[in-house]
C-alpha cells in the first residue's frame, strides 16, 4: 500500500484502521487510533457531516521508515497526509521511539486533528491528492486548505490561544494568493511560517462568529482553483 511500509500490518481500533511495525507498543497504536476518532468526531460535530472515505492511520516505527516510505527525509516529529481520495485517505505519523515529542499526546491530538481537517476538506469538495502529484487535484487552494487545517484543530482541540498567536504575527507583505500558495507548497521555503500565519488570518476572518461548517460553504468558491 503506498506510504506504508511492507510488513506492517493493520490493527482495527476505535473504529481507525492504525497500520504499523509489529513492535510498536500496543498502548501507544491504541492512543494514537483512540486521538484520531476522538477529533474526527469533533471535527464531524463541527461540519455537520461525516467523511465518505475509510480512514487510515500509519505510525512509522522508524525515521527511516518514514523516508523511505514518504520518498524523501521528513524531521523525526512530522506528520502528514500523504494521500486523500474517495475511497480511503491515509495520515502519517512517527512513534514516540523516534522522538519522544511524539508522546506528547495533547499536542499529538492537535497534529492529527490538523491532518484529519485535511482529510475532511478534502472530502468535502471532491478533491484528491497523493504526495508528489503537486497537488493540482485538490480543487482547493493551498492558502485555504493549511489556513482551515489549523483554525479547525484549534476549534477542537479549544485552544484560541494558537490563533491568537497567529493573529499577533505581523503580516510581512500584501500576499497574492499564488505567493501565499507557493509558500505554503514549498516545505523548504524560509516564507512558508510567515505564509502560514497570514493563510491562518484569512480563514480566521471568515470564521469569526461562524461554525467551521459556515466557513467551508461560504469560502470554498472563494478558495476553489
Ligand atoms: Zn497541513
Amino acid at each position: 500500500m503506498d506510504f506504508v511500509t511492507p510488513g506492517y500490518r493493520p490493527s482495527r481500533l476505535s473504529g481507525v484502521e492504525v497500520w504499523h511495525h509489529a513492535e510498536e507498543a500496543a498502548d501507544v497504536v491504541a492512543r494514537l487510533a483512540l486521538l484520531v476518532c476522538d477529533v474526527a468526531a469533533a471535527m464531524e460535530v463541527e461540519l455537520g457531516c461525516k467523511p465518505s472515505c475509510t480512514l487510515r492511520l500509519c505510525v512509522y516505527h522508524s525515521n527511516d521508515n518514514a523516508a523511505t516510505a514518504l520518498g524523501r527525509n521528513v524531521p523525526p516529529t512530522m506528520l502528514m497526509a500523504p494521500r486523500l481520495a474517495s475511497d480511503w485517505s491515509l495520515i502519517v505519523c512517527q512513534s514516540p521511539k523516534v522522538d519522544p515529542r511524539n508522546g506528547d499526546w495533547p499536542q499529538m491530538r492537535r497534529h492529527l486533528a490538523h491532518e484529519v481537517a485535511h482529510v475532511m476538506l478534502a472530502d468535502l469538495t471532491g478533491g484528491t491528492r497523493k504526495l508528489g502529484d503537486g497537488g493540482h487535484s485538490l480543487r482547493i487552494r493551498s492558502w485555504f486548505d493549511e489556513g482551515f487545517a489549523e483554525v479547525a484543530a484549534a476549534v477542537v482541540c479549544a485552544r484560541p490561544d494558537i490563533i491568537e498567536r497567529y493573529l499577533a504575527t505581523p503580516s510581512e507583505t500584501a500576499w497574492s494568493e499564488d505567493e501565499l500558495d507557493a509558500a505554503l507548497d514549498d516545505i523548504g521555503s524560509p516564507r512558508r511560517p510567515a505564509a502560514f500565519a497570514e493563510a491562518v488570518r484569512r480563514v480566521q476572518v471568515g470564521y469569526r462568529g461562524r461554525t467551521l461548517r459556515d466557513v467551508v460553504h461560504e469560502m470554498e468558491a472563494v478558495a476553489r482553483l
